[in-house]
């Protein structure tokens, strides 16, 4: 899940390579490495923990024609220098920085030692150097070295390669994302997302799978199966990647904060007052010609998809949700005629993609993506977008305020009710003003500063708000969270209950109050300290939070935005990474 950065011409090396790790250390930041290329040689740095600890041993002014970078997210050997990237062959011959998992790297592995080659590291990747050296070692040029390595190989690589004493920068794809990017006067570069390439190039490439080629400072030539293939280049919005905390001391809270614009966003980008509804009639009929709406999701984007799937089912349309790795072990029904979205914040979740691997190309697809030209949003049949703009802190905020609202707008737009677009605007508002009453949240979150256990609980769309907060909690307070519909409590969890632990009820709905109020007596009485959230319509004295009123079905989201901030502001007083969380990375590449 690590990121990938590297550059070849007019560039300053260790300035470009390091700020573009910074951009990408959402992606992975257990270690981070690089290499320069300089006069035939390679020079390597490579330390555990931050870009910063890596910065620390990179000498200024390092002369270079050419570098590579990563910042990593191990899935194969422990978290130390020498299976830090980049990874080098046996002969110092190959230098590669990897994204990725390659699953036969065992018997490749094998099929080396047996030639006598020997290994430094525990990782997967140094498998690929040495079987891109041993290419070499037949007698192959470099390109052809590659692409005989990448016959081999099964699994999912993004790589950047530099070889001793050829020069020119070297890249191969396959199910991990890369983008190439043209740059101003004499440059290219290549990086696992548009970010650290917003400003030293102009044109930019999202790679297919099975591509390999090498760059120079003038030229680009990539191919597929052997064959020169052409790639279109074309220009991006230098907003969309913007890394400005614009004052805000953390990008969690910058994007909490960002979350009801982006509602706002999409109801304008999908509705006018005057016209309805703006979406392409042929995506609506597809949707509503499937006898069911299948919707496909990890974390958040689950918990998203959970909501929307309750929001089509109770308008009239058959919807179903699930956990996207489960989904693929094909233990649920599946419909006659099918239609599927997938939700994903960066279009790369390698779970989503076995989906459309089993899916096919046959049945409609939608993806909910926020990352333009993302794996997901090319290859799903329709794509929308969720316009919340970079997300750089790990966990997601503003997104799943997107992918909620985007979704909610096509059931909408299904049923041309315009009270969905207005039910929306009047979450944002509400949403709002939680955010506004961040210090009544604070007081709150002291509460929980001794917390190791809390419940999340509430029944119908209030339910999701506490799955997805409860999330927040472990992901970035490091507590541990249960969400449960008020009424499952007695068969079971509430045996967890002891005195003082916190329990956050969620009340968004008049009709359902009076049950979830009863479940609340039921966990005080056995010492639980509850804090009831709830929608002003059918609050009660002794309420710990107020809300603006919404109808029941949005108040998810002034519900959800509660949540985000007591998370935040929990971690905050607890002296946590609020940004970058232990063991998370923000864009799940792997399985
Ligand atoms: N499999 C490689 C490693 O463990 C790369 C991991 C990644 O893509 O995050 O070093």
């Amino acid at each position: 899940m690590c990121g990938i950065v590297g550059g070849i011409g007019n560039l300053d090396y260790r300035e470009f390579l390091l700020s573009g790790l910074r951009k990408l250390d959402y992606r992975g930041y257990d270690s981070a490495g690089l290499a320069f290329y300089n006069n035939g040689k390679i020079s390597l740095y490579r330390a555990v923990g931050s870009v910063d600890n890596l910065a620390s041993i990179v000498p200024e002014g390092h002369p270079g024609t050419a570098g590579i970078a990563h910042t990593r997210w191990a899935t194969h050997g422990g978290v130390t220098v020498e299976n830090a990237h980049p990874q080098r062959s046996y002969d110092k011959k190959v230098y590669l920085v990897h994204n990725g998992v390659i699953d036969n790297y065992k018997e490749l592995k094998a099929f080396l030692a047996e030639k006598g080659i020997t290994f430094r590291s525990d990782t997967d990747t140094e498998v690929i150097a040495s079987l891109i050296s041993y290419f070499l070692n037949e007698g192959e040029s470099p390109l052809n070295a590659i692409h005989g390595a990448m016959k081999m190989i099964d699994g999912s690589y993004a790589l950047a390669i530099l070889f001793t004493g050829t020069p020119g920068l070297y890249f191969a794809k396959n199910k991990s994302p890369l983008v190439l990017g043209r740059g101003k006067g004499r440059i290219n570069c290549l990086a696992s997302d548009y970010a650290p390439l917003m400003d030293s190039c102009t044109g930019f490439a999202a790679l297919e799978d099975g591509t390999y080629g090498v760059m120079s400072q003038n030229a680009v030539i990539a191919f597929k199966d052997g064959r020169n293939i052409a790639l279109a280049f074309s220009s991006r919005d230098k907003e969309d990647y913007s890394y400005d905390l614009e004052g805000y001391p953390h990008f969690m809270l910058k994007e909490i904060h960002e979350g009801p614009g982006v509602m706002r966003k999409n109801v304008k980008n999908h509705y006018d007052a005057a016209n309805g509804y703006l979406f392409d009639k042929k995506l609506l009929d597809q949707i509503a010609e499937s006898d069911e709406i299948v919707l496909l999701g990890c974390g958040s984007s689950h918990y998203a998809s959970e909501a929307a799937a309750a929001f089509f089912n109770t308008n009239g349309f058959r919807a179903a949700s699930y956990i996207a790795s489960e989904w693929i072990h094909g233990i649920y029904p599946r419909p006659k005629k099918p239609f599927y979205i997938l939700i994903s914040q960066s279009g790369e979740t390698a779970d989503l993609i076995s989906c459309l691997d089993m899916i096919g190309e046959e049945t409609p697809t939608l993806g909910i993506v926020n990352a333009k030209d993302s794996t997901i949003a090319r290859r799903c049949s329709n794509v929308l977008y969720i316009e919340a703009g970079l997300e750089v802190a790990v966990a997601s905020t503003k997104s799943f305020f997107g992918q909620l609202a985007l979704m909610m707008l096509v059931c909408g737009a299904l049923r041309k009710d315009k009270t969905v677009a207005e039910g929306i605007l009047a979450a944002a508002d509400s949403a709002e003003q939680v955010i506004a009453m961040a210090d009544q949240i604070d007081a709150i979150s002291e509460k929980f500063i001794a917390a190791r256990d809390a419940f999340f609980v509430g029944r119908g769309f209030d339910f999701f708000a506490g799955e997805e907060s409860s999330l927040k909690l472990k992901e970035i307070a490091y507590v541990h969270s249960e969400a449960y519909p008020g009424g499952e409590l007695k068969h079971g969890p509430i045996a967890l209950i002891e005195k003082d632990i916190p329990v956050v009820a969620f009340v968004g709905n008049e009709e359902l109050s009076k049950l979830i109020r009863s479940n609340v007596e039921e966990l005080l009485a056995r010492g639980a300290t509850p804090y009831i959230v709830s929608s002003k319509g059918c609050s009660k004295e002794g309420d710990a939070f107020v809300f603006p009123e919404v109808r029941p079905e949005f108040a998810p989201f002034p519900e959800i935005a509660f949540g985000q901030l007591l998370s935040y502001l929990l971690s905050i007083r607890r002296g946590l990474n609020v940004d970058k969380p232990r063991n998370l990375a923000k864009s799940v590449t792997v399985h």
